[in-house]
């Protein structure tokens, strides 16, 4: 079973507190309004990287003090598997990591999060769920150019031309309600990959499925009393580009599109 958040989370209150070990960039830390509320959302049941037996990252993750203005969906490319079971989806978070490390050359799994098409959750990028508790961002590799101020959810599997299950929408519907209050965001803030870089991802199908995720991401909000900011924060360089989507994309399991760029200061 994933963990489960403790008991007393409604009377938590967001601080300011980082962790030691976190690097803190950017100056102070500065805290939203959003911050000041009483968390409203539990955490979603998750697994930690502890629980999909995760090596450890080649080298020191990114902790910026700034929260990511936008949630980024992906999918995975690969397979639509029917086994929906726990080990399937603690293999995936294993296989995406070995292939990011191992292939790819980067210090560790790319994403932040990871939803199985058995609705499982799993944290990915070291430090990525002490960050979100904090009110902090965990620097990513998964959107190029824009990874300093993203954070991104690998969903498994292949949506150019189906919808993922019932259990992968249900799960990242409440993993995105909880992310949009935990960074103070609107649901305006959800984009697809292919918004920002040239690439067939999140799926056409998925991609479709965004202002569906929105709303529905918004009634969550809204019926547990989370105070939505009119519109998300957006810098002029961190506002979508949608660029246009490649005829000639690689299909490659892992492979979704241009994930690091020049103006990424991570790995
Ligand atoms: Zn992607």
């Amino acid at each position: 079973m994933p963990h489960s958040p403790g008991p007393d989370r409604r009377t938590v209150f967001r601080g300011a507190a980082l962790t030691s070990g976190a690097a803190v960039l950017g100056g102070a830390l500065t805290v939203s309004p959003a911050h000041a509320e009483p968390i409203r959302i539990a955490e979603p049941a998750l697994y930690t990287r502890g629980d999909w037996n995760a090596r450890p990252p080649s080298g020191p993750v990114q902790i910026l003090a700034e929260p990511p203005t936008r949630i980024v969906v992906h999918h995975t490319a690969t397979p639509n598997t029917d086994d929906l079971s726990e080990g399937a989806a603690l293999a995936l978070s294993r296989s995406i990591q070995d292939f990011h490390m191992d292939t790819q050359g980067w210090i560790d799994a790319g994403q932040q999060l990871t939803i199985s098409r058995g609705g499982h959750i799993m944290e990915g990028r070291n430090r990525a769920l002490p960050a979100i508790r904090e009110g902090t961002q965990c620097v990513g590799t998964h959107v190029a150019n824009h990874n300093n101020t993203t954070i991104g959810i690998e969903n498994e599997g292949t949506y150019t031309d189906v919808e993922p299950t019932g259990e992968l929408i249900d799960a990242l519907v409440e993993t995105l309600a909880w992310l949009c209050e935990a960074y103070g965001l609107s649901p305006d803030a959800i984009v697809g990959h292919r918004d920002f870089n040239a690439t067939e991802c999140p799926g056409e199908v998925l991609y479709g499925m965004l202002p569906e995720l929105r709303s529905r991401t918004m009634g969550v909000l809204e019926a547990k009393g989370v105070r939505v900011p009119p519109s998300s924060r957006v810098e002029p360089a961190d506002a979508p580009s949608y660029p246009q989507v490649p005829d000639d994309e690689p299909d490659q399991a892992f492979y979704h599109g241009p994930v690091r760029g020049p103006d990424d200061i991570s790995r």
